[in-house]
């Protein structure tokens, strides 16, 4: 909510204004927007050459200035409120500006990310009187004459907004002892009979402390964090704890999207993001959703302990590797099996690559054409899955249409094979 108050409400003033007292001037603002765009920002002479030249021809009211410093002032606030990569780079997150008040999170996890969400909010809160009165101070806007309903509207909500959240996350938080924190108010309902809010956040710093607890992005601004009994999810403005044995995971949808300039390690352009839907076995949790990339998501899975259901709709898309998995067993299914005594069936071992199954496929030249394949004198050590990520790793990534029809060498002798000579074991008489 607040997020797109931050965005749209500087936005709609601005332009509400802007259309009241300058019309003639939209022209010569849209080219700005479109160079705003375009450039990048910060490093932009011409666009600070402007700016600079337009403050000086500031003069009391609203003018061509004061919307160069509108648009500039709502550009930049957004790549701070959007955390973009210069911002980052430059350090100027709330995380590193404050990194004295809000302590470290290892020490207290849920006291650090109490004062970070609260931090956030009152930062956040402030841009928009920080707009007003930089209008005022640099173009010399009289921002106190309310001439429209909009005008006034924005001013009284610029500066109660923060004030509001300055009586409420700090004063109330300070003097009740954090009652009435959404946070603490979230973990007194895990609490038992004879526990306080304080207990069960001992016990998530406890966890979130062990090697075991998993972190994964969701999305740009906000991360999931698993720990043995807890999931976690930090967003800006809030955060959202839940037991893991009083919910249930649902993945609902699964969108794929196209990324373009970048080709990741197996040929996919291709980057799916899933919706995982956070849903409480028990009345006192409120459900909540996050996105996370695909790739994230087998860790995800492997890492919580409640039930993670795939409904039918949510369809994974295959990585080439494994679509090209398929088509491999299906034509090693398909290629003379190797046959072994009986009696030396239990000698066979586990497969070396994933130590998980027993090893199932020979290398044994089968086929006709090709003149590079040797017979390879291995016994069988690899099961027909790891054989077949071992063929598409050797394999040219950018071009999967000529995996099938290439070879590749045994991961033991080196002794090239291609994919007829890869048989299944097939114990004999
Ligand atoms: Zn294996
Ligand atoms: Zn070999
Ligand atoms: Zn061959």
């Amino acid at each position: 909510m607040l997020e797109s108050l931050v965005v749209c409400a500087p936005a709609f003033a601005v332009w509400t204004t802007h259309i009241e007292l300058e019309q003639k001037n939209t022209k010569k603002i849209l080219d700005l927007v479109d160079l705003l765009s375009e450039a990048d920002l910060i490093s932009s002479d011409r666009l600070f050459n402007n700016f600079i030249a337009s403050r000086s021809s500031a003069s009391g009211s609203w003018n061509m200035s004061a919307s160069v410093f509108s648009i500039c002032y709502v550009a930049l606030a957004l790549r701070f409120v959007l955390r973009s990569k210069e911002f980052e780079s430059a350090g100027l997150t709330i995380e590193h500006l404050f990194d004295k008040l809000l302590g470290k999170e290892i020490d207290n996890f849920v006291l650090y990310h109490m004062r970070r969400t609260s931090v956030y909010q009152l930062v956040h809160s402030l841009l928009f009187s920080g707009y007003l009165l930089g209008l005022s101070y640099f173009q010399q806007v009289p921002i106190l004459e309310l001439t429209s309903i909009w005008w006034t509207a924005f001013v009284a909500f610029s500066f109660t907004l923060p004030l509001c959240i300055v009586v409420f996350s700090f004063l109330t938080w300070n003097y009740m002892d954090g009652v009435g924190h959404p946070l603490t108010t979230t973990l007194q309902k895990f609490a038992a009979a004879n526990q306080s809010w304080q207990d069960v956040a001992r016990l998530i710093n406890n966890e979130c402390m062990g090697l075991d607890t998993v972190r994964i992005q969701a999305g740009p601004l906000s991360t999931v964090v698993v720990t043995q009994n807890w999931l976690i999810e930090l967003c800006r403005y809030s955060v959202n704890v839940v037991r893991q044995d009083s919910i249930e995971l649902v993945v609902n949808r699964a969108d794929a999207y196209q990324r373009t300039g970048e080709r990741i390690a197996d040929g996919e352009v291709i980057v799916q993001f899933i919706n995982v839907e956070v849903c409480p076995l028990r009345p006192i949790v409120k459900p909540f959703a996050f996105r996370i990339n695909s790739i994230d998501f087998l860790e995800l899975q492997n890492s919580v302990h409640c039930r993670v259901t795939v409904l039918e709709g949510a369809r994974f898309r295959k990585t080439t590797t494994e679509r090209f998995l398929d088509v491999f067993i299906d034509t090693v299914n398909k290629n003379p099996p190797y046959e072994i005594p009986r009696n030396t069936a239990s000698e066979i071992e586990k497969c070396i690559g994933c130590l998980q199954v027993q090893a199932d496929v020979k290398l044994v030249k089968c086929c006709t054409q090709s003149e590079q394949c040797v017979n390879c004198m291995c016994r069988p050590l690899w099961c027909i899955e790891c054989m077949g990520k071992w063929f598409a790793s050797r394999q040219d990534q950018e071009a999967p249409e000529t995996w099938l029809s290439s070879t590749c060498t045994c991961p033991i002798c080196r002794s090239v094979f291609c994919i007829l000579d890869v048989c299944r074991l097939k114990i004999g008489n």
